[in-house]
């Protein structure tokens, strides 16, 4: 059973904008119906995106201290060892394959995506999506057969300097850990939780549970559902794909590959056309070895902003830091039938 709670809370004011007379304003509470965290809807509309200026990103200044542009990258990128790939480096069409020169676990590495230092949403292409996802799951089964005690793989994309990615040039992180996140680990033990409960897989259950509601559910992509969540980790919001019949990346085909990237190219032509310019993503599997299948491909897609151009604030504060506490000013329903229209 997939229970989507809910409360709304009013705080009551003397409001300047309608004369000091009381004005009630509403917070709505979600509680997460996998791991029962909370997260709130408030501040309806209160942010107003604005595209930035990428101009002086891409000058011939930034792209001649770029690593990853092609004047610098033989010179300036680090090579694996050849126990690992002998050539240094794994190349899929214009994607390469390196080590992190600044790691965050045994096996960091990257996915540059393009040989276009900067690359706007809008130009982004089929084959250099694919090439790269490509790029990265034949890694991470390259490492997974040297490496079986590692179960955990796990691909990032920090896009554009709202997101907190510290270079313009388009790049997916690659872990492989064994020990995968604080998120990862909630997520898994309640799926596993689910499955004991309920005989059931979580993530089929709730393809199925958000299709038949109509209010989040964006549409299926070959074995990809769409969905916006119920609860939003972003403060614009949150999208997710769920391909439920895939466990491990063993699992993942060339098919699934660009389904996902068909998907993710109508997400950005929305994303455009909101102003949206950035955004955090990750895909999660299920841990190679695990014996039940109760844990699904899932990957989350958070458009990030800053809260205004001048000061560039970021949309982190507080509430998620200290708290921990999601907060979106977007009602996922809402987010949904704007989507849809991308859809089609
Ligand atoms: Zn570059």
């Amino acid at each position: 059973m997939i229970n989507f709670n809910k409360k709304t809370v009013a705080s009551t004011i003397m409001d300047p904008r309608k004369g000091f007379d009381r004005n009630s304003i509403n917070t709505e509470i979600r509680i997460d119906p996998l791991t029962g965290e909370s997260g709130r809807l408030a501040h309806f509309g209160m942010i107003k995106i604005q595209k930035d200026d990428f101009s002086s990103w891409n000058t011939p200044d930034t792209r001649k201290n770029c690593p990853f542009c092609p004047a610098n990258i033989e010179t300036l990128t680090p090579r694996f060892p050849p126990e690992i790939l002998p050539e240094g480096f794994l190349q899929k069409g214009e994607a390469r394959v390196i080590p992190n020169i600044s790691p965050y676990d045994q096996y960091s590495s990257l996915t540059i995506i393009s040989r276009e230092h900067l690359v706007p949403l809008l130009n982004f292409n089929k084959k250099m999506l694919i090439d790269a996802f490509n790029a990265g799951i034949e890694f991470f089964k390259l490492v997974s057969q040297k490496e079986p005690q590692l179960p955990y793989f796990i691909l990032t994309w920090n896009y554009m300097p709202p997101s907190g990615g510290g270079l313009i040039h388009p790049h997916h992180q690659l872990i492989i850990t064994a020990f995968p996140g604080n998120l990862y680990r909630k997520t898994y033990e309640n799926s596993k939780l689910f499955y004991e409960r309920s005989g059931n897989n979580y993530w089929a259950e709730l393809c199925k549970v958000e299709e038949s509601r109509k209010e989040r559910y964006i549409g299926q992509i070959g074995r990809g559902h769409w969905i916006v969540p119920f609860v939003s980790l972003g403060v614009l919001g949150e999208y997710n794909v769920v391909f439920p019949e895939v466990h491990t990346i063993f699992d993942l085909s060339e098919a699934d590959i660009e389904d996902l990237v068909a998907g993710l190219l109508r997400l950005f032509k929305y994303f455009d056309s909101k102003g949206i310019y950035s955004f955090n993503m990750g895909l999660f599997f299920a841990p190679v070895g695990q014996a039940e299948n109760y844990f699904s491909l899932h990957a989350r897609i958070i458009p990030r902003t800053y809260l205004n151009p001048f000061l560039k604030p970021s949309d982190v504060n507080s509430l998620q830091m200290i708290l921990q506490e999601p907060f979106s000013v977007e009602i996922p329903e809402q987010l949904c039938k704007e989507l849809a229209v991308f859809w089609k």
